[in-house]
């Protein structure tokens, strides 16, 4: 009698914030985790820095290169800013970015990573609230969703400057998908998935009970597990069944 009544009070309170809980609100990255872009963002990248006088093959070209490959992931307009120091220097580069990416896209060079769109869908059918995030600008993100015939796929979709501007690795956008949505009672219901080390910081920061690295972007397993992967899937394809493991 006693246990049957303990069982029960168990399973529908969650006593300490260490407690695994059902996943409600599922953050999804898209470039490299749900969006195959086949190393856009670099050739995006040197088409903005050409443009601001950094000549392919140099060793500046090289250097700057090298820190846009370490911070995938981050909000572009911070990686110029990193980069280019000047204000208006670094939001030309991040327009000239834009562009070449948004060319790119418009050219038909992304594609959905294979079982992406399925994955999203299988979280929905399973009552789980999906957001995509992105640290593109709203304008390629929008182009990313045209291209892939995604506008409503999900009921929201988050660039940096609609959290404030920050973008990762900060929680920001992780937190307004939470504020906006409305769909868990707290941090600990929101599940994170990315391929970036700043990814996993973005979702660490937050406070997700579940940050999965994911193998089908920039960064390994190892980098994603230094930065607080809870877990490292060989793609988000994997992630409905993991979640589903961990509900309770
Ligand atoms: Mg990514």
């Amino acid at each position: 009698m006693n246990a049957t009544m303990n069982a029960t009070t168990h399973d529908t309170t969650h006593d300490t914030v260490n407690d695994p809980c059902t996943v409600k609100l599922v953050v999804l990255d898209m470039a490299g985790t749900t969006v195959a872009d086949g190393g856009l963002v670099e050739r995006a990248f040197s088409a903005a820095a050409e443009r601001l006088g950094v000549v392919p093959g140099s060793a500046d070209h090289a250097v700057k290169l090298d820190y846009v490959r370490a911070t995938m992931g981050e909000s572009k307009i911070s990686v110029f800013r990193h980069l280019f120091g000047d204000e208006a220097e670094a939001q030309r580069a991040n327009a000239a970015f834009e562009e070449a990416y948004g060319s790119l896209v418009d050219a038909g060079h992304i594609a959905p990573v294979p079982g992406a769109r399925e994955a999203i869908e299988h979280l929905r059918s399973d009552g789980r609230r999906v957001v995509l995030t992105t640290g593109f600008a709203r304008v390629t993100q929008d182009a990313i969703l045209d291209a892939l015939g995604w506008q409503g796929l999900v009921e929201l979709t988050l660039c940096p400057a609609d959290a404030g501007g920050r973008g990762r690795p900060y929680p920001d956008t992780v937190l307004a998908a939470l504020l906006r949505t409305g769909a868990a009672d707290g941090v600990r219901e929101i599940a994170v998935a990315g391929d970036t080390s700043y990814d996993m910081l973005s979702g660490v920061r937050s406070g997700a009970s579940v940050v999965a690295g994911v193998l089908t972007g920039a960064h390994d397993r190892g980098q994603l597990l230094a930065h607080g992967a809870t877990h490292v899937l060989a793609s988000v394809a994997e992630l409905p069944d993991l979640l589903a493991g961990e509900g309770r």
